[in-house]
């Protein structure tokens, strides 16, 4: 059973008006193809800019990782990806694009939700990526010059503020980044959509599109109509499934478990993450926490696939929040629930050029919610020709990953290992 409606979102967030399934055929400049914040932020800046948009969500407004994250909004690519190696991989050109548009990221994000005033309990208190070992305290002031060069506020916090700041002394240091900070994603994804639809942009829910047609135009396929456009956007980041098989093939979808616990006090609030930064660690198997808006510690991670995984996550991330933190009343995970990431195989987002003015911006491997919604502001731009220079990533044809199969069942194998070697470096237990 899908757990969608078990998130702590879901509890927290007021219902939003359902947009009616498409019942009719439609033309549009472009389809926007999933309603997460990828398509909702390329939907949004696309209408903003006069361009007619149809967006189809199988589902509902984020039914996918949108509305399911913990809401960490995180100016930073994957730990191991620092400014510096990104030339390496995309050259010059595009590495200074996209650690731009990374640094910048959560400033879009708030200055966005200031500006249309969203009600998403944003707090732009910062993110906070502690260092569980001294190699990755060395890893993370290596980061944190590299960002100073490029003219980016972030800090490295000793280890007596580290402390201080997280509520547990089993840290070396940190790297703080104080444009980021954290939202109630479900109520973002639906601020965004409302957004949308008074900017013009038509949202169908309960909309799968089935199948795509080439004639001078695109043709897509749903179950009660049509959506006829000059492009289409596929914003279905790990969800695509057997839609366009290639870019299926081009990613691993992997499953990611979340619990909320029970509410604590002031006090409990006042011990833990005082400064109500969310804090994701440098371990492999990171420890990720934070407050909800409501008083409950959010954390989660993966676990081993296999029969009652969910059951298994409720314990063990309870167990592990504890570990951290043995002086709080025992964590109960009252809520519980796993969402799909799309993870790539060297951990960088990509720009899939899937046909002719058929695109696919795919892959942000955990950290989607501050550069999803940036990438979907530069993909209108480049759309619109507003931005000189092109996309912020190169356009490349999917590529499959090889034995994916088997490399989908990889953070089952890898985990176990992953875990104790954390345990080895790092003074807490896993
Ligand atoms: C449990 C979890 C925790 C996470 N925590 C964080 C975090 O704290 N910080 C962070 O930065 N990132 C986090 N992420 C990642 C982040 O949520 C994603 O990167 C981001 O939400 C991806 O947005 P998206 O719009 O690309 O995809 P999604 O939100 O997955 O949206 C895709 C949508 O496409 C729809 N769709 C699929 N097929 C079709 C079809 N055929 N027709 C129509 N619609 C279709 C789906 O129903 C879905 O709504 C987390 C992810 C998970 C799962």
């Amino acid at each position: 059973m899908d757990t969608f409606h078990q998130s702590v979102w879901s509890f927290l967030t007021r219902p939003r008006e359902p947009s009616a399934a498409l019942a009719a055929d439609m033309d549009a400049d472009v389809l926007v193809c999933g309603g997460g914040f990828m398509g909702l932020s390329t939907a949004l800046h696309l209408a903003r800019s006069g361009v007619r948009v149809v967006l189809v969500e199988a589902e509902q407004i984020g039914f996918g990782a949108s509305g399911r994250n913990t809401g960490f909004v995180v100016p930073s690519l994957k730990t191991m990806i620092g400014p510096d190696d990104v030339s390496s991989r995309l050259g010059e050109t595009y590495a200074k694009r996209l650690v731009s548009l990374v640094g910048d990221s959560g400033n879009i994000l708030f200055d966005l939700v200031r500006e249309l005033s969203f009600d998403c309990s944003a707090e732009q208190t910062g993110w906070l990526q502690p260092a569980h070992s001294k190699a990755m305290l060395a890893v993370l002031e290596r980061r944190a010059s590299e960002w100073h060069r490029l003219g980016k506020n972030v800090e490295m916090l000793d280890r007596g503020k580290t402390a201080a700041q997280v509520g547990t002394d089993v840290y070396h240091g940190a790297f703080l980044v104080p444009s980021g900070g954290q939202i109630n994603p479900l109520a973002y994804a639906r601020a965004l959509a409302d957004a949308c639809v008074a900017a013009g942009v038509k949202i169908y829910e309960k909309t799968r599109v089935l199948g795509f047609e080439r004639t001078s135009q695109w043709l897509a396929r749903t179950p009660a109509g049509t959506v006829r456009a000059e492009r289409v956007v596929l914003a279905t980041n790990g969800l695509v499934g057997k839609l366009v098989p290639e870019v299926n093939a081009g990613i691993i979808p992997a499953r990611v478990f979340q619990i909320a616990t029970q509410r604590y006090d002031a006090e409990a609030q006042r011990r833990i993450l005082p400064s109500r930064s969310p804090v994701a660690d440098t371990r492999r198997h990171t420890f990720a926490v934070r407050w909800s808006p409501d008083g409950r510690l959010l954390t989660g991670g993966i676990v081993v696939l296999g029969p009652r995984a969910l059951e298994r996550a409720k314990r063990k991330f309870s167990s592990r929040l504890q570990s951290f933190f043995p002086d709080i009343e025992k964590p109960e995970a009252e809520f519980s629930w796993t969402g799909t990431i799309a993870v790539t195989m060297d951990s960088y987002p990509r720009y899939f050029d899937v046909a002719p003015n058929m695109d696919a911006v795919i892959g942000c491997n955990g950290r989607g919610v501050a550069l999803t919604t940036a990438l979907g502001r530069e993909l209108a731009r480049h759309y619109t020709g507003e931005s000189k220079d092109g996309f912020i990533l190169p356009r490349e044809k999917p590529k499959a990953i090889p034995m994916r199969r088997f490399a989908e069942l990889g953070p089952s194998f890898w985990l176990p290992l992953s875990e104790f070697r954390d345990a080895q470096e790092g003074r807490a237990p896993v």
